[in-house]
């Protein structure tokens, strides 16, 4: 197994730039997810690791080997694409042989390898049927088992579950991480699908117009965002946002509706000096009280029934807020309440440049 290390990637299109200066280091056996949204440069990022895309400029390292200007046969890279293109006239067992034969490896050993990778992926009982004769997720699964009997050093994922329904999405997005721990094997998955990217992930790089703004754990990203764009793209629903001037101490955000300025940040407020910023907060930490009171007051615009909780719309203002209460607890439409942020939790960014205060 390897580790995969990017360095100053850019890759241009004509004048446009796909990939700008990106860096990034993906550890050996690491399942690292490529999130961003559509147009954001992942799978371009995907392809250059491939060795599909030559970057215009920067260097790909395979361990310590410069591999920038290998063409992907030599890389031994596994790719799943969304569109998992089976050979059509080949049955499922020449589907998955067919890489080992190109290399011209002994039949019995072909043999061998094929029946342990459909084992492991559930579909040993179906090596004779041919692509047209198996649903979605069976074909998927062919396409991984492709990928992977010719033990790649990176297993590289291109949006592979997007083409099935929802709960196949999930059981094949848990056996794929079973799979890529028990086999050890790094990979690199893109996805728009911030839940997926949180599920199956080690680390998350999140991508945004060719940029990386931030690597880290499913919890960093989700609970430290280093941009407002990174909190608004993850969670369901995302982070809330709230515009808010600083002054006397206090985050302002209306003429009723204000909060003091958390500890963790009263240094950096000073030493910055930032008076405007966007005060952030998930849905979950946050409570709905009723009535006015010192906190941030609101309008309940709607409720939705989720079973056990409910998640209640506010609005304030010009903006718009979701915070979840416990199931059972009643609201009306227009009702006055009053929102109180667990301090602690919640994010603040500076209104110019979006990026979190630290
Ligand atoms: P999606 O989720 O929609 O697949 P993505 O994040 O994977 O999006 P890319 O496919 O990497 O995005 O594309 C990034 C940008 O580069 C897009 O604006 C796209 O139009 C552009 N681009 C990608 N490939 C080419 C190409 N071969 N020629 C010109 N522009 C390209």
């Amino acid at each position: 197994m390897v580790s995969v290390r990017l360095e100053n990637i850019v890759k241009k299109f004509g004048n446009f730039t796909a990939l700008d200066n990106v860096n990034l280091e993906i550890k050996d056996r690491e399942f690292m997810a490529l999130l961003g949204p559509s147009g954001s440069g992942k799978s371009t990022l995907l392809y250059t690791i491939a060795g599909i895309y030559k970057p215009t400029s920067g260097k790909v390292y395979f361990d310590d080997r410069d591999v920038t200007e290998l063409p992907p046969k030599d890389r031994n890279v596994g790719l799943v694409f969304q569109n998992w293109a089976l050979y059509p006239h080949m049955t499922v067992y020449k589907n998955i042989a067919f890489p080992l034969e190109l290399r011209k490896v002994p039949r019995e050993e072909i043999d061998k390898k094929v029946r342990e990778v459909a084992r492991m992926l559930h579909i040993d009982k179906l090596l004779d049927r041919y692509p047209w004769q198996l649903s979605g997720g069976q074909q998927q699964r062919v396409a991984i088992a492709r990928a992977l009997v010719k033990e790649p050093d990176v297993l590289l994922l291109d949006e592979p579950l997007s083409n099935l329904d929802a709960l196949l999405r999930l059981e094949v997005r848990a056996e794929l991480k079973r799979l890529q721990k028990e086999l050890g094997i790094t990979a690199v998955y893109v996805t728009h699908d911030q839940a997926e990217a949180l599920a199956m992930a080690d680390r998350i790089a999140v991508i945004k117009e060719g940029r990386i703004l931030q690597v880290g754990t499913p919890d960093e990203v989700y609970y430290k965002p280093k941009y407002k764009f990174v909190g608004g793209f993850l969670g369901n629903p995302p982070m809330n946002f709230l515009e808010a001037k600083v002054e006397d101490g206090k985050l302002v955000i209306t003429e009723e509706s204000s909060i003091p300025i958390p500890r963790q940040y009263r240094g950096i407020i000073e030493k910055t000096g930032v008076k405007e910023v966007y005060i952030g907060f998930r849905p979950h930490d946050a409570e709905v009280e009723k009535g006015i009171s010192q906190g941030i007051v609101g309008e309940v615009y709607s409720f939705e029934p989720l079973g056990r909780e409910q998640i209640v719309t506010i609005s304030i203002n010009n903006s718009i807020v979701k915070v979840f209460a416990p199931e059972g607890e009643h609201f009306n439409f227009g009702e006055k309440v009053t929102i109180k942020v667990k301090e602690d939790l919640l994010v603040l960014f500076d209104k110019k440049t979006e990026k979190a205060l630290e």
